[in-house]
């Protein structure tokens, strides 16, 4: 199996992996204690978490305090829900946890369009009373990176909150500045899932989506797990270290993957961009088609969380591209563990595929 969907999820590192393996407790009785009880095993599950919440907080900028949550979507539902804001305007790329969320809030939510390459403008006219404006660093689906600065400085002058997705961008560049509210994932970035963070510039506040015991401040209440919050501790390590390691290994992937590929259309930005995500169509595919002659690559019809659903992705819609060019389209996403042979037995073999259709 040749895997190729690493914005669905990424593989675990070995060091993550590794460092959870204590804390999932052996029979020895050692490491399964609850980090919320005050005896010697409990504190020592406890010091395990705060470690890991230094090693995310390293990714993120230095005023503010990270709150674990079971995932992103959980982090994303904290910030909407948890900062009151009532009118709310987001880009028209967001996730599902995001889009969603903001119009469960807020039905008419104000919807910022994106251009042919799926970027926002970088001071976009925002509704009279806005109180919270909602950008995500990088796109799941296209791997456009927004001008998330200077979208954050458009909104205070607005008024409002600026909160970034920043799911795929995390360990990947630097953190997303000027914003109020930062959402991680540990399993985009080689942590395990199960596990996500939100981080909330100091001084502001926020009410509790989940009430009971109390934990993170108050605002996430429930027993942490420490195996998880490990995980994504040194996940979030090894991504800081490796950070342009990575980036020239999926720049060169990139550079090998579009030769192949180079009559596909690209779809997103080809300058604004993270090189790990390459998002093509070609008039006329039968994605369905594809991906059943190619059952030992694993790759997207687009998001991870649409495919399936018979429906155009937002996100390509968004761009400007029929339903058509949007159904004829197929994300493959690289990073870290995927080797250049990886890359181009893939695509020498979609693009035989393809031209076996005809197309
Ligand atoms: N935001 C983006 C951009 C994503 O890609 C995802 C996952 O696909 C999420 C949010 C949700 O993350 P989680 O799986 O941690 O809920």
């Amino acid at each position: 199996m040749i895997y190729l969907d690493y914005q669905a999820t990424t593989p675990l590192a070995p060091e993550a992996r590794e460092a959870m393996l204590h804390w999932l407790g052996g029979p020895d009785g050692s490491g399964f204690a609850n980090p919320h009880s005050p005896h010697r095993p409990g504190r020592a599950a406890a010091a395990a978490v705060e470690v890991a919440r230094e090693q995310v907080a390293a990714l993120l900028p230095p005023d503010g305090c990270v709150i674990f949550t079971g995932s992103a979507t959980e982090a994303l539902n904290l910030a909407l829900s948890g900062s009151g804001a009532k009118r709310l305007a987001v880009s028209a790329i967001e996730h599902a946890a995001v889009l969603d969320t903001a119009k469960a809030l807020q039905p008419d939510v104000a919807v910022l369009p994106v251009d042919r390459e799926g970027l926002v403008q970088a001071s976009p006219p925002l509704p009279d009373g806005v109180e919270l404006v909602a950008v995500m660093q990088v796109n799941n689906e296209i791997g456009t990176v927004q001008p998330v600065a200077e979208l954050a400085q458009a909104a205070h002058q607005a008024g409002a909150l600026f909160l970034c997705d920043a799911v795929q961008g995390a360990g990947k560049l630097t953190y997303p500045e000027g914003a109020d509210m930062i959402a991680l994932s540990a399993h985009k970035l080689h942590g395990p899932k199960g596990i996500g963070a939100l981080w909330v510039r100091d001084g502001l506040t926020l009410s509790p989506q989940i009430h009971g015991g109390g934990q993170e401040h108050g605002l996430r209440s429930g027993t942490l797990s420490p195996a998880l919050c490990a995980g994504f501790g040194v996940a979030a390590r090894i991504s800081a270290q490796r950070q342009e390691e990575d980036a020239a290994h999926v720049g060169m992937l990139w550079q090998a993957a579009r030769a192949i590929l180079s009559r596909w259309m690209l779809n997103g930005s080809a300058q604004a961009r993270w090189h790990g995500n390459l998002n093509l169509r070609l008039d006329g595919l039968d994605v369905a088609r594809l991906m059943s002659d190619l059952r030992d690559v694993a790759f997207s019809a687009g998001s991870a969380c649409a495919s399936g659903s018979g429906r155009p992705s937002h996100v390509l819609t968004a761009l400007g591209l029929t339903a058509a060019e949007a159904k004829s389209s197929i994300r493959l996403g690289f990073g870290r563990y995927t080797t250049l042979k990886d890359v181009e037995d893939a695509c020498t073999r979609i693009e035989a595929a393809a031209a076996a259709q005809g197309v």
